[in-house]
């Protein structure tokens, strides 16, 4: 059987000695005779998974114990709500950076709950960069400061991280969080979904200052407080127990690997292999500012929507698949997450390289 590689954006592909773990394990978990899919969240087996997933979480990623890991359900999408209010307390106004369509979201339902200023947004050019922030404007009466690490759809990523002061720094990480080294000291609070670079989808991860807690409106609702999950160990309620099993078995395979540090050179290897054909190509183009581009989320495009048909038909014909750009953008769009191997990245230059020789007398220049 051909090799499959899983291009998709999210839910994305998945460690494969981890799918085969869970497949050994599914119908019955350390000889419990049943699925962990079945068991009871008060268990002490799972009580055992949702700790061996946060102490893996503070490994990998260094998280000082002055910050709590939440394990909470509805997304990146529902931070989106949640971050404004629980920490839009004291002055009701933060800044927001403005880099692509999840900034927007994000910056969408803020507006809901407290007054948001855009510091920086690089919308004048179709996102196509990271824009400066001039920290020394920063006034310090805001209750925090939002960006988003790495901006799936538009395919760019913060090289460095801001340096805000006093200010705590919020930061999406849904596609990028695990995929290199960083100094959560930095930042007051960090999100993702897990649905890129953690797991299956259903569960979100919250990584969040302690300080930053305690400051929750009494009448909004239980579940939309953090202090809810920090307080009972992300066991209120009925928390995805799979998506966290799963959870625990891909960072396992992430210690296993070496940590965070040999992932990132990894991925960087992944990234410059497919950038350096790009750049040298005359067909395929990628438009984002070399120092803006995101290490998970690859878009390019040839000079037409023709040839882009063609090249993702090819594609699929080898088993690199899920290339389509996101809708907004059209092209194609390769995302190489932590569990995307190296050799399907070369797999997909290969391709790439072939089919620009098939079609090199086709190519006009944009
Ligand atoms: C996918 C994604 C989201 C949305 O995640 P959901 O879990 O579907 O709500 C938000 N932000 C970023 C950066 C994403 O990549």
């Amino acid at each position: 059987m051909q090799e499959t590689y899983n291009f998709s954006a999210g839910p994305s592909v998945l460690p494969k000695p981890v799918l085969e773990k869970v497949q050994k394990e599914l119908l019955s978990y350390q000889g419990q005779g049943m699925s962990v899919m079945e068991m009871s969240h008060r268990s002490s087996y799972f009580e055992e998974i949702i700790q061996q997933a946060e102490a893996l979480f503070r490994q990998l990623m260094h998280i000082p114990d002055n910050y709590k890991v939440l394990f909470i359900q509805g997304g990146a999408s529902l931070q989106f709500s949640m971050v404004p209010m629980n920490l839009l307390h004291t002055f009701r106004h933060a800044y927001y950076v403005n880099t692509g369509s999840w900034s927007e979201k994000a910056i969408h339902e803020a507006k809901k709950i407290g007054e948001v200023t855009i510091l920086a947004s690089s919308k004048e050019q179709q996102f196509t960069k990271i824009p400066t922030l001039e920290s020394h404007t920063l006034k310090n009466n805001v209750d925090y400061l939002h960006i988003t690490t790495n901006n799936t759809i538009e395919g760019t990523r913060y090289s460095t991280i801001p340096d805000t002061g006093e200010i705590p720094l919020v930061a999406d990480m849904s596609s990028n969080i695990l995929s290199e080294v960083y100094d959560v000291t930095k930042f007051g609070l960090i999100y993702a979904g897990a649905q890129k670079n953690i797991g299956p989808a259903g569960l979100t991860v919250v990584i969040v200052r302690e300080d930053l807690l305690g400051y929750y409106q009494k009448d909004n609702p239980t579940m939309l407080n953090y202090e809810t999950y920090s307080n009972s160990h992300s066991l209120y309620n009925t928390p995805p127990t799979f998506p966290i099993y799963v959870t625990r078995l891909v960072l396992e395979w992430l210690k296993d690997l070496g940590g965070v540090k040999v992932m990132e050179e990894i991925n960087r290897e992944k990234a410059s292999l497919l950038y350096d054909f790009i750049d040298e190509s005359a067909l395929f183009v990628n438009r984002v500012e070399k120092e803006s581009r995101s290490l998970m989320n690859i878009p390019f495009t040839t000079s037409s929507e023709e040839l882009n048909k063609k090249f993702l038909e090819k594609a699929g014909s080898r088993g690199l698949v899920t290339l389509e750009g996101h809708r907004s953008t059209g092209g194609m769009r390769a995302s190489i997450y932590n569990a995307m191997p190296l050799e399907g990245v070369q797999k997909l230059v290969e391709c790439m390289k072939e089919f620009e020789m098939e079609h090199r007398l086709e190519v006009k220049h944009v």
